[in-house]
């Protein structure tokens, strides 16, 4: 990566898994609203769900997920009936029973939910939902709370793809961060889900944590590649302490500044692309993995779990903190455990804030996508294809020129490009195009 290029990924921008983003979301989308989009889903096309635990043994310190730390079962016997009622309440609201296309369990750490509740969650959204033949069922892991009768549990509910949180494997980068979670304790959570037949595997690993070097993510990128994932996602860790408290334990440690950050990102990325595709500006993929196809074929989504090869338009969510999206808008159930608990409890609906997409909303939304996904989309062809003026796009064009000139990005008339090596810029060009963004890049992480 050139220096030059720093300059132009100082700035904090989405990761848009969304847009317009989270932060523009406002409490002008109420609940009535979102239960009148509920009953206007078109159910002729799949739906995707997704379900919140936000729950965890321990806490992570790094952590950027809304959850909470449990040391007993009880919290989540009382999180599970409430979560039954909301399930129930959302389906009620549909015009008839949605057919899956995909499952995601996230938190959290769905793992927390005891064997009992996990099959009582299963048979209430079987209960509502109808399963189309391939549709995929995924969850979230954490390895050190991974036990046979849990792995068998998914196992017997069609669970087919596990992302496992690994984070980093150095025992002082785990100590620092508080996850000691050392390569054994990785390997015997893979082992168990394939001898259960739950072969797709996927690995999340971080840069950017206190006491990292180019050796020691080199050493852990050798040691989880020797498990043979399908897939690993690479982030840099996002360091809000103004949101996450907890994260200042970080700072008692030198965090590794914006140039660090990007050796360690480079030098992380080439030791995955040795072995694996890259997708988008994150993901490694096995080259014969369903996501590599879809990126090669230009069938690449981008939602709320990242990079997926799920189609479905829309995604109804349950859980505190959860965002759906549907052909109207997007809206976030409320994030507060206790609130939402009081709410559902009550019958009511949860929505706490949201936005209606307007029609410019949606043609910018699919460029910013295109270009996440392909790293590059024609203007032209997209402006057709929403029946709109591609002028609307000249400021934008404009601004990109600097970005060309450092070789970021290649703009040929209406066509956008990032070249390969300025993968790492995407998010920077893509923020070009978003209408919601305002200076006030504190409330996003950095680029790098
Ligand atoms: S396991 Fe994941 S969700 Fe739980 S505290 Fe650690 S990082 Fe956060």
């Amino acid at each position: 990566m050139k220096t030059s290029w720093l300059t132009h990924l100082d700035a904090r921008v989405p990761r848009y898994t969304s847009y317009p983003t989270a932060p523009h979301f406002h409490t002008g989308i109420d609940g009535p609203t979102v239960d009148t989009w509920l009953g206007e889903a078109d159910l002729a096309k799949p739906v995707s769900l997704y379900v919140h635990v936000p729950f965890c043994a321990k806490l992570c310190w790094y952590c950027g997920c809304n959850t909470e730390i449990i040391k007993t079962d009880a919290p989540v016997a009382n999180y599970l009936e409430l979560l039954l009622r909301e399930i129930n309440r959302t389906a009620d609201f549909l015009p008839g029973r949605a057919k899956v296309s995909h499952l995601h369990f996230g938190g959290g750490s769905p793992n927390t939910l005891p064997v009992e509740a996990f099959h009582r969650l299963m048979d209430a959204i079987e209960a509502r939902f109808d399963f189309l033949p391939h549709a995929e069922r995924a969850i979230e892991l954490d390895p050190r709370g991974l036990d046979l009768d849990r792995v068998k549990a998914y196992a017997t509910r069609g669970i087919d793809r596990a992302s496992i949180g690994v984070q980093d494997l150095d025992p002082d980068v785990q100590k620092a961060i508080h996850r000691i979670q050392p390569l054994a304790t990785v390997t015997r959570a893979v082992e168990r889900l394939r001898a259960n037949g739950i072969e797709a595997i996927n690995f999340d690993l971080l840069y950017g944590l206190p006491l990292q070097s180019v050796a020691t993510i080199e050493k852990t990128i050798a040691e989880v590649l020797a498990l043979d994932p399908a897939r690993i996602a690479l982030f840099g860790y996002a360091h809000v302490p103004w949101m996450k408290k907890y994260q200042k334990a970080l700072e008692r440690y030198t965090l590794p500044g914006q140039s660090e950050r990007a050796v360690l990102a480079s030098a992380a990325r080439q030791a995955l692309e040795a072995v694996y595709d890259p997708i988008g500006i994150d993901h490694f993929a096995r080259p014969d993995d369903a996501l590599t196809l879809a990126a090669k074929s230009g069938a690449l989504r981008r939602n709320f779990q990242g990079y997926t090869t799920d189609l479905a338009e829309t995604l109804i969510s349950f859980g505190p903190s959860a965002i759906s999206e549907t052909a109207q808008g997007y809206a976030q159930n409320e994030p507060d455990l206790r609130r939402w608990s009081a709410l559902v409890e009550g019958g009511q609906s949860n929505v706490y804030r949201g936005i209606a997409l307007s029609h410019d909303d949606r043609l910018r939304r699919a460029v910013i996508e295109r270009l996440m996904c392909d790293l590059n989309v024609d203007l032209e062809a997209m402006a057709a294809r929403y029946q709109a003026d591609p002028a609307v796009f000249l400021p934008a064009l404009d601004r990109l020129e600097a970005y060309a000139a450092d070789g970021m990005v290649e703009i040929d008339g209406w066509r956008v490009s990032v070249p390969d090596e300025a993968r790492i810029a995407v998010r920077s060009v893509a923020s070009v195009f978003d209408r919601w963004l305002t200076s006030d890049g504190a409330r996003h992480a950095a680029a790098v």
